[in-house]
């Protein structure tokens, strides 16, 4: 139960700020319960995009890391073959929604639409999920969830790499916060965060860091995902 309303809280605090409890991890008590390894997940929303998605599912294999990528549904079309490419290659495929909409304040139909459409396609495609979902903007109104077959995924590290378009920056705004079992958010579709996503696994991994897919990293640390509960890092 405890459990449950951490999460209820989490969900809350997201929707008011940030992610919560994510950001670095709390140095009490927090070694005692680390896995041997430093853990940690690097995320992609909004593809897939055929130049910028090749290039970063290249750059993953190269250094043996493995990612989540959360797509827009309606982009999956013409991208088949990065999207297989993905699961073969150890990554977690999630869902974004189809057009990528804001599932606040929308009708029940339009939730369901969007969700169930950018699912079934994944489905056919790579044979059952269930797929996890990432709400566009991080948002989902806690009266919704209930509809929501997936754990939903948030995170705990966003260096808004959409605004900065700049690699040094996005590099820097991730490092500043890295910590284990963090959830790291970028997007796949810009040149700029391929970029920041890569030399960032190489300093990452230089430190000790293992890249893991979110299902890995909530496994590692004992967490059994539920359906229409919102996880923001590995951190319990
Ligand atoms: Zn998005």
């Amino acid at each position: 139960m405890w459990r449950g309303r951490l999460f209820f809280l989490c969900l809350a605090l997201a929707l008011l700020s940030g992610c919560a409890p994510g950001g670095p991890v709390a140095e009490a008590g927090a070694d005692a319960q680390l896995p041997a390894d430093k853990l940690i997940a690097i995320t992609f929303d909004d593809g897939p995009r055929r130049n910028t998605t090749e290039r970063l599912l290249d750059g993953l294999q190269e250094r043996g890391a493995s990612a989540t990528f959360f797509l827009i549904g309606k982009q999956i079309e013409g991208n088949e073959d990065l999207v297989r490419r993905m699961q073969a290659e150890g990554h977690q495929v999630g869902s974004h929604t189809w057009n990528h909409v804001r599932l606040q304040g929308i009708s029940r139909e339009t939730l369901q639409r969007e969700v169930g459409r950018t699912e079934e396609t994944l489905e056919a495609l790579l044979g059952g999920g269930p797929y996890w979902l990432r709400p566009p903007y991080g948002a989902v109104d806690a009266a919704d969830r209930e509809l929501l077959q997936v754990p939903m995924i948030k995170w705990s590290i966003d260096p808004r790499d959409w605004e900065k378009l700049n690699t040094a920056q996005v590099k820097a705004a991730v490092l500043e916060n890295a910590a284990p079992n963090q959830i790291i958010l970028l997007h796949d579709i810009y040149d700029t965060s391929v970029d920041a996503a890569l030399e960032i696994v190489d300093t990452l991994q230089g430190e000790g860091y293992r890249f893991v897919t979110v299902q890995e990293l909530l496994e590692a640390n004992g967490i059994q995902p539920e359906a229409g509960v919102l996880y923001c890092s590995g951190d319990i």
